[in-house]
């Protein structure tokens, strides 16, 4: 069984704790160490209870701590060649020994715990979503992606938990403050999920045996809690699928004290 507990969700900061038989990593570290640690605390863990850091791309809301954090506690770091090459300089001091990059397609090992990363349209330098395994159970986690494509949802067909971006509600972003060249990079190919294109994901996730799903990096400006699960819910009932019975469904909010969860 896979466990999981997502600390932080948004553009303020992305930080998920995911753990296999005691093997335990963070994904991604956007808010600061302090937070991180005090929300792994809250669950129980602590920063010596992680083995490795996973990172998904190099905006700052998913790599602020990542510096300190592997300083502080000597883990390796895992991301893909083109995003070590974009953000190296600004990370401050890290040994060579702890930069290891991750290839797409391709599975790594710590412990128990098996990942995949796979390529995300995104407009980052190598932006990758992760699929997690122990042997049995699929975690796959995709945010910050422009557009569903083929590559993606073949990565979290199958899974058995996702957690995925419902990043915002098209009528609240279009209609919202937000200048037009933003809202042109958001609605872009290499922006955000929108909730629509999240829920004609899931609903297809759903008809392929995905049992749990969390969405995620909701935009606090262009999107509500509310909304995310309403047009989420609504797909996932038209496939006749009963949200709480056949399917969990949750939003992850920016902050929010979530338990560990088992997928
Ligand atoms: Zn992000
Ligand atoms: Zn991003």
């Amino acid at each position: 069984m896979i466990n999981i507990c997502p600390l932080f969700s948004g553009s303020s900061g992305n930080s998920t704790y995911i753990e296999v038989n005691g093997t335990g990593i963070l994904l991604d570290a956007g808010v600061s160490m302090k937070r991180i640690i005090t929300a792994l605390q809250r669950i129980g863990k602590s920063g010596s209870d992680l083995s490795a850091l996973l990172i998904t791309h190099e905006h700052i809301d998913h790599i602020q701590s990542l510096g300190a954090i592997a300083r502080k506690f000597k883990i390796p770091v895992y991301a893909t060649v083109n995003t070590w090459r974009t953000m190296y300089k600004s990370l401050g001091k890290i040994e060579k020994s702890q930069i290891k990059p991750v290839y797409e397609g391709q599975t790594e090992t710590i412990g128990d715990l098996r990942f995949v990363a796979f390529s995300i349209p995104h407009d980052a330098a190598e932006p990758v979503g992760y699929t997690f395994s122990d042997g049995e159970k699929k975690l796959t986690v995709a945010t910050d992606i422009g557009e569903m494509n083929d590559k993606v949802f073949l990565s979290l067909s199958g899974s058995d938990g996702i957690l995925l971006e419902a990043n915002h509600d098209i009528d609240m972003l279009l209609g919202g403050a937000y200048p037009y060249p933003l809202k042109k990079r958001i609605r872009g190919k290499y922006g955000h999920l929108s909730n629509d294109e999240a829920a004609a994901t899931c609903a297809r996730l759903v008809t392929l045996g995905t049992k749990t799903i969390l969405l995620g990096h909701l935009s606090a400006e262009n999107n509500s809690p509310e909304a995310a699960l309403k047009t989420v819910s609504g797909s996932i009932s038209d496939t006749g699928a009963q949200i709480g019975k056949d399917v969990y469904l949750d939003v992850i909010l920016r902050e929010q004290e979530r338990e560990l969860q088992t997928i």
